[in-house]
C-alpha cells in the first residue's frame, strides 16, 4: 500500500452493541494490522435525538474487552481529534458552504409543518428532483425571496441536489462493481438547522480530514453510497476517497434477513456482545459476556461468519487472524448465525484456556451464584476436572457447584428403580468405612485408592462396581453428571462424601 493504512469504526452511541457491529470492527481492526496500519474509534453522535447516555463508555468497554483497543479514540487520542463527531461542529459548515457556491447543494426553508403537508398529499413523498420544484428552497425561490429569508435568521436546511440520471459507478472491495443511478436517490439533508450535519456530510467530511485509506461498514450502509461518492468527487476529488467495502449481513438462523435483538429473545440467546440497559426503558438485554463466553471464542466465531482462510480450519486467534485475514476471502452473501456453533467455539476455546485464567474468570459467576469459593488453588482444580464437559463460562457453576456444597437436590427418582437391601447394605458399609478412616486419621489420597478399596468392598458384597456407579454418583453430585466419581470424592474428600452418602441414604429409607 502506498500510504499508511488507517481505518475506522464509527458507530452512532444509541444502545447496545450487535456482533454485526462487532465483526464490523473486527475486520477494520484484522485489516488495518495485517497493513501494519492505525485503526480509529469515531463517535458519530451528531443525531442528537438517538443519542443514549452510557452508550459510548459501553462502545469503549466492548472494545477493551474484545482486545481491539483503537489507536485513536475519543479516551486515546491521536493528531486528527475531536473523536466525536458533537465535538467537531463547528468544522462542516464551511463544505456545506463550498457546495452551495459549486451549485450542488441548496437552501431549503421548509418547515415540519411543509413537509408533512406535502407527505399527507403524495404517497412515499422523496424531497427530490420529481418534487424539489415545489418547496420552499433556494432552487425553487428567486434569488431576493433566498436573500430576504437569510437575513431574516428563517431557520433553513442544506440538501444535496441529486443530479439527473447519472450513472454513479465505485469499486466494492468485497462486491466489485457497484453502480448506482442517482435519479433514485432524494436530495438528502447535508447540514440540519441546528448546524449540526447529517450523518453524510460528516462521514465524508471526517473520513477526509482523519486521513481514512479504506471504509468498511455493513451493506445496510450501501444505499448511502451514492451521497457519499458525490460528496467525495464535489469536496475532495473521487481519487481521494477511500477504498469502501460493504461487509455481508449476520443473517437470522433461519436465514431470511438480518439477525436483529428480536431474534436473540425469540431464540433464547444474545446478540449484543455485553449486556445492555436502556437507561430510558430499563430494558436489560444480555451480552455474550455475561452470557459466560470469552472474547477470544467471540472474535474467532465472528471472524469465520463471513471468511474463512481457505482450509477446514475453524479456531483461530486473533494473531493468526491478523496475519491470515484478507477481504479477497470475506463472502459477498450473508452468513447464518448459528448459535449451537457459538458454543462450540466457546467450548473449544474454553478447552485451550489455562485452569487458572479460567478460574479468575469464573470467579465472579461463582459469587453472582453465592457459592463461596474459599481456596483459589481448589477452584483451579475443578476447572481442571470439568472444564471438557464446559460450553460457556456459566456451566461451570452447573458443572462444579456441588464441589463446593452438597447438592441441594438429589435425583431419588432415578435412584429408586434399581435400589434394593443388597445396595443398601453396601453404601452403609461403605460410610462405615469412610467413618472408621476419619476416626483413625487414615484418609486415601488418590482417586485410584478410592477407586480400589470401593471395588474391594463392592467385591465382598458381591455386587458389580458398575452397578454402584450411577447410585454414588446421584448421591455426591445430585444428578447424572460430572467428572469421575473418585476424582469428586477425592476433591471434597472423605468427611463430606460420607455425610453425603448418609444424607442419600436417610432420603432413600423415607421413600
Ligand atoms: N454512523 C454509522 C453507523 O452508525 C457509520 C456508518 C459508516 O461506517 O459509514 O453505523
Amino acid at each position: 500500500m502506498d500510504s499508511k493504512v488507517r481505518v475506522r469504526f464509527a458507530p452512532s452511541p444509541t444502545g447496545g452493541l450487535h456482533i454485526g457491529g462487532v465483526r464490523t470492527v473486527l475486520f477494520n481492526y484484522l485489516f488495518a494490522k495485517h497493513h501494519g496500519g492505525e485503526f480509529i474509534l469515531r463517535i458519530e453522535d451528531t443525531d442528537q435525538s438517538r443519542f443514549v447516555a452510557g452508550a459510548e463508555q459501553y462502545i469503549l468497554d466492548t472494545l477493551n474487552w474484545c482486545g481491539m483497543v483503537p489507536d485513536e479514540s475519543p479516551v486515546h487520542p491521536g493528531a486528527y481529534g475531536p473523536y466525536r463527531q458533537s465535538e467537531r461542529k463547528h468544522l462542516y459548515k464551511q463544505y456545506a458552504d463550498q457546495l452551495i457556491a459549486q451549485g450542488h447543494a441548496y437552501y431549503a426553508f421548509d418547515t415540519a409543518a411543509d413537509l408533512e403537508a406535502k407527505r399527507s398529499q403524495i404517497p412515499n413523498f422523496q424531497y427530490s428532483r420529481a418534487h424539489r420544484m415545489e418547496m420552499k428552497n433556494s432552487i425553487a425561490l428567486s434569488e431576493s425571496e433566498v436573500s430576504d429569508l437569510l437575513k431574516s435568521n428563517t431557520p433553513y436546511v442544506i440538501r444535496i441536489k441529486m443530479p439527473e440520471q447519472e450513472n454513479l459507478t465505485f469499486h466494492d472491495l468485497i462486491r466489485g462493481e457497484v453502480s448506482f443511478d442517482t435519479s433514485t436517490v432524494d436530495d438528502k439533508v447535508l447540514l440540519k438547522a441546528d448546524g449540526m450535519p447529517t450523518y453524510h456530510l460528516a462521514v465524508v467530511v471526517d473520513d477526509h480530514l482523519m486521513k481514512i485509506t479504506h471504509a468498511f461498514r455493513g451493506e445496510e450502509w450501501l444505499p448511502s453510497a451514492p451521497v457519499h461518492i458525490l460528496l467525495w468527487k464535489y469536496l475532495f476529488g473521487l481519487d481521494k476517497m477511500p477504498k469502501w467495502a460493504h461487509l455481508p449481513l449476520i443473517l437470522k438462523p433461519e436465514g431470511h434477513g438480518k439477525l436483529s435483538k428480536r431474534d436473540g429473545e425469540r431464540l433464547g440467546f444474545p446478540v449484543f456482545a455485553m449486556d445492555w440497559m436502556d437507561p430510558n426503558t430499563k430494558e436489560q438485554t444480555i451480552g455474550f459476556k455475561e452470557r459466560g463466553f470469552l472474547p477470544e471464542a467471540l472474535i474467532n466465531l465472528l471472524a469465520l461468519l463471513g471468511w474463512n482462510d481457505g482450509t477446514d480450519k475453524e479456531i483461530f486467534s486473533i494473531e493468526e487472524l491478523i496475519s491470515q485475514f484478507s477481504l479477497e476471502r470475506v463472502h459477498k452473501g450473508g452468513a447464518k448465525f448459528d448459535y449451537e456453533k457459538a458454543k462450540w467455539f466457546n467450548q473449544e476455546w474454553i478447552k485451550k484456556t489455562d485452569d487458572a485464567t479460567l478460574a479468575a474468570l469464573v470467579n465472579p459467576f461463582f459469587d453472582d451464584a453465592q457459592i463461596e469459593v474459599h481456596e483459589p488453588s481448589y477452584l483451579v482444580k475443578v476447572i481442571g476436572l470439568v472444564k471438557d464437559r464446559c460450553h460457556l463460562l456459566t456451566d461451570f457453576i452447573t458443572q462444579s457447584s456441588f464441589f463446593f456444597q452438597a447438592p441441594s437436590q438429589i435425583d431419588t427418582a432415578a435412584l429408586l428403580p434399581k435400589w434394593d437391601d443388597k445396595k443398601q447394605a453396601f453404601f452403609s458399609a461403605l460410610m462405615l468405612e469412610y467413618q472408621t478412616m476419619l476416626s483413625k486419621g487414615v484418609t486415601l489420597t488418590q482417586a485410584s485408592e478410592l477407586e480400589l478399596h470401593f471395588k474391594n468392598l463392592a467385591a465382598t458384597h458381591e455386587i458389580k462396581p458398575g452397578d454402584l456407579m450411577l447410585p454414588l454418583r446421584l448421591m455426591l453430585v445430585g444428578g447424572k453428571f460430572g467428572p469421575g466419581v473418585f476424582d469428586i470424592i477425592q476433591s471434597i474428600e472423605l468427611e463430606d462424601a460420607q455425610k453425603r452418602i448418609d444424607h442419600s441414604l436417610k432420603l432413600l429409607s423415607n421413600k
